[in-house]
């Protein structure tokens, strides 16, 4: 380590503390691969505020000498955002704050580390419900969420991270802090800045606060496991479901036969909640005010769907094990996938109306591409966000498949998306793993005036740089 960063180091030890500094290895260490192990970077510094002023004051320090800064939350990231490249890396996992809890007005202000299942309990505590969930939500921070505008299973129904945004503190490059704490629903008083923030994965400043939406708690949920034999038809069930319970679907999931059979095979405790040869299943969802007629709705639906040969055959959860074990397989097929071995990934959306053509022709283009592979194309139908991906051919090395075959079958895919009006990230982001991808698929003119404003806020290029741009 050179002598501008050992001294950097004692300047920010005496300003943040022993406490908010560490050079220490094993603790660093998992701070420096993501989840899945695929990427490993390095840090001088691992620098842990406690507060906002503490951030500041980093930040500050970072401007002075030039440094550039990685932030983090949970590390649960899918694009190698998070993992440092050498980077000065800002945890803010020890910002765990709640500011404020004003249920008059459904709102909660938390800090950015706030983990989001603790937000989910301090909603629920104050008799309201946090509607945001992902299968990583044990983990990942509301600073992250934010900075990835995090979407999961509730989107349909309450919007991805950035509909739950009322308002944003941050720390900018140079140390500055905006509050922009405001619980507003209505607010037009020129640009919403707080937007830019929100999915800029960390390349404009620090999130370290947020006001967010609270909403009432559902008296019931309904949840169901159908069959269904293609997608077309997983759709088809969707505007039954909407049309029938008057826009009350707050889940809509897809799952592969195959999905189901490795979360089966890797994850303790599973098991299937309705034995079918048929190729989908689809978990539904509904979130009811009252209990009466909750029942009959959700039987009365998926009878009509049954009668009208949409749905194979239809199971409705009749407590909240059984509720559990359906989210439980839905939330463990990447981590089931991962177990299986390598897979290229795609996170990508179409128009709802055109999710079933693309599973169908982006299975062919896939097989046809890279002959055969397995694919496990599940997730969000109900708002067009499928997770496709696409595992190499038993027996094969993983390694060398998606060495050789990768990006030609990802070129194919995206390829296929664009031509349907569709996005290559829906929402896991850019990072630094689709960023070279993102300059040549978003136009001149778009990519033009997001660097207008990196360069605007972040003049130096010092926050992830890499990252997004
Ligand atoms: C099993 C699993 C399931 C997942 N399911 C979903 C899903 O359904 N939907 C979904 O959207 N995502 C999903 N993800 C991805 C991931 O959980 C989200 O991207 C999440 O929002 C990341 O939050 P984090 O706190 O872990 O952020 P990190 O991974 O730490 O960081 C993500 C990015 O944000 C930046 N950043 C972090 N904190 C801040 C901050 N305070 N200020 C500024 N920049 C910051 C980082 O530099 C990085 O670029 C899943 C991940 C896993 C592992």
């Amino acid at each position: 380590m050179g002598t501008r960063t050992s001294e950097f180091i004692a300047r920010l030890t005496e300003a943040l503390g022993p406490k908010g500094v560490s050079t220490d290895p094993v603790e660093i260490d998992p701070h420096i691969s993501d989840w899945r192990g695929r990427w490993k970077g390095s840090t001088p510094v691992l620098v842990k505020p406690a507060t906002t002023e503490e951030v500041s004051k980093a930040m500050t320090l970072c401007a002075e000498y030039g440094f550039a800064v990685n932030p983090q939350g949970g590390n649960s990231g899918m694009v190698n955002g998070s993992v440092p490249q050498g980077e000065v890396l800002i945890s803010l996992k020890r910002m765990n704050k709640v500011r404020e809890v004003d249920t008059l007005n459904d709102a909660m202000t938390l800090e950015a580390g706030v983990i989001l299942t603790k937000a989910q309990e301090i909603a629920d505590e104050n008799g309201r419900l946090f509607p945001l969930s992902l299968g990583a939500q044990g983990v990942a921070m509301i600073g992250g969420l934010i900075s990835t505008n995090a979407g999961g299973v509730g989107v349909l129904r309450y919007g991805m991270m950035r509909d739950l945004v009322l308002g944003i503190e941050a720390v900018m490059p140079d140390g500055r802090i905006w509050n922009g704490l405001r619980g507003l629903r209505k607010d037009n008083t020129g640009y919403d800045l707080k937007h830019l923030f929100i999915g800029a994965e960390g390349t404009l400043g620090i999130v370290t606060a947020a006001t967010l939406k609270l909403f009432p708690k559902p008296a019931v949920k309904e949840t169901a496991w159908a069959v269904v034999e293609t997608p077309a038809k997983a759709v088809e069930l969707l505007q039954i479901a909407k049309a029938a319970s008057g826009g009350a679907v707050t889940g809509f999931e897809i799952v592969p036969k195959f999905g189901l059979e490795l979360v089966l095979k890797h994850i303790p405790d599973t098991r299937d909640p309705l034995p079918s040869t048929a190729p989908w299943r689809v978990l539904i969802e509904l979130s009811l005010p009252r209990e009466e007629g909750a029942r009959d709705m959700i039987e009365t639906l998926l009878g009509d769907a049954i009668e009208k040969g949409v749905a194979a055959d239809a199971v409705i959860c009749e407590n909240e094990g059984q509720k559990a074990m359906v989210w439980k397989i839905r939330e463990n097929i990447a981590v089931a996938e991962r177990a299986h071995g390598k897979a290229l990934k795609h996170d990508v959306s179409v128009p709802v109306s055109r999710v079933a053509e693309f599973m169908e022709r982006g299975a062919e283009l896939a097989r046809s591409t890279a002959p055969g592979v397995d694919i496990i194309a599940f997730g969000h139908v109900g708002d067009g966000n499928i997770h496709f991906n696409v595992t190499p051919p038993p027996g094969v090395d993983q390694d060398a498949f998606v060495a050789k075959e990768g990006l030609k079958v990802s070129e194919a895919i995206h390829d296929l998306i664009a031509s349907l009006n569709g996005s290559i990230s829906a929402e896991h982001g850019i990072g630094r793993l689709k960023r070279d991808e993102l300059a040549w698929r978003k136009s001149p003119i778009e990519m033009e005036m997001m660097r207008a404003v990196k360069k605007a806020l972040d003049p130096d290029g010092r926050m992830n740089p890499g990252r997004v741009l």
